[in-house]
């Protein structure tokens, strides 16, 4: 495995990128020393034609069920052992599934892909590994070291405005009784507020669900603004009781960083069709017992 440490800013954010045969991702590096294996997935190092070699990990009416099935093996190659993806078809819903046990996570026999449909994963069950997908949206990975519980997030702006990730984690505190003050947080490459436009519809939503919602967008135009999705999610995380020295945000915006990310807005002018990246969260072990 290579380490790549070349950028100061994402070092700083807690985040460095690991390599293995063409394939590159970011990995969260105190949520690691937390004892959870995680990354954000790249482009790069795949066999899907968006345009080539591209990383596609998802979306199966808009690529074929064997280059996306690859591009898993290729990722899943980036951690040590055997792994079940454990995904869903997201719907930009405020849903979330718990995952019980790995025969779980595997889909029904001859379903491509993944058939419950939600926004959130939750599992406290070693080797699974707990994925969400975007293309502009924010992904969001938790965990919890105490009842070594952890969740994955996919939060665009409608799942953001159903505070998603504030339910993931009280569906953590239900399950497994997890403490948010516990709980640790990345959250991933996503369309940023330097890039993200919304029309009235999205800002006129936000005012009427959080009233003091006014600094997460920047005025652009007319009836439009930038909006600041993983701001509004980081702010969702502090106010659902996570400490804000043990939230990690990606300095990496997916609509500027089209070299290393699919972006939907990017992509689907340009090609046609969108490349999927892919956030996984998941533990190794069973939390021995009587431990510490
Ligand atoms: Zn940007």
């Amino acid at each position: 495995m290579e380490m790549i440490t070349d950028n100061p800013a994402i070092e700083s954010a807690g985040f460095y990128w690991r390599e293995h045969d063409g394939v590159r991702a970011l990995i969260c590096a105190p949520l690691e020393q937390d004892g959870f294996t995680n990354a954000f997935s790249t482009r790069g190092g795949g066999v899907s034609p968006f345009p080539r070699d591209a990383l596609n990990l998802a979306g199966f009416n808009e690529d074929e069920a064997e280059n996306i099935y690859e591009n898993r093996r290729r990722f899943l190659k980036l951690f040590e052992g055997v792994w079940t993806l454990a995904g869903c078809w997201q719907i930009h819903s405020a849903d979330i599934r718990v995952v019980h046990d790995p025969q779980e996570a595997k889909p029904k026999p001859g379903v491509l892909g993944d058939d419950q449909y939600c926004d959130a994963l939750v599992s406290n069950t070693p080797r699974i590994l707990l994925a969400v997908k975007t293309a502009d949206c924010v992904p969001i990975l938790i965990g919890d070291p105490v009842t070594h519980s952890f969740a994955a997030v996919h939060a665009g702006w409608r799942g953001t405005s159903a505070s998603i990730v504030r339910r993931a984690i009280e569906q953590m505190q239900r399950e497994y009784g997890a403490p948010a003050a516990n709980m640790r947080a990345a959250i991933g490459p996503a369309a940023n507020v330097c890039c993200y436009e919304v029309g009235s519809d999205v800002i006129d939503l936000y005012k009427e669900r959080f009233p003091q919602s006014d600094y997460l967008f920047a005025a652009t135009r007319d009836g439009h603004a930038h909006i600041d999705l993983q701001k509004a999610n980081r702010d969702q995380l502090i106010n659902a009781g996570v400490s804000p020295d043990r939230i990690h945000t990606a300095p990496l915006c997916t609509m500027d960083r089209t070299d290393l990310f699919f972006s939907y807005r990017h992509e689907k002018a340009l090609h046609g069709r969108v490349g999927r990246l892919m956030s996984v969260i998941g533990r190794k072990h069973q939390p021995t017992l009587n431990q510490g």
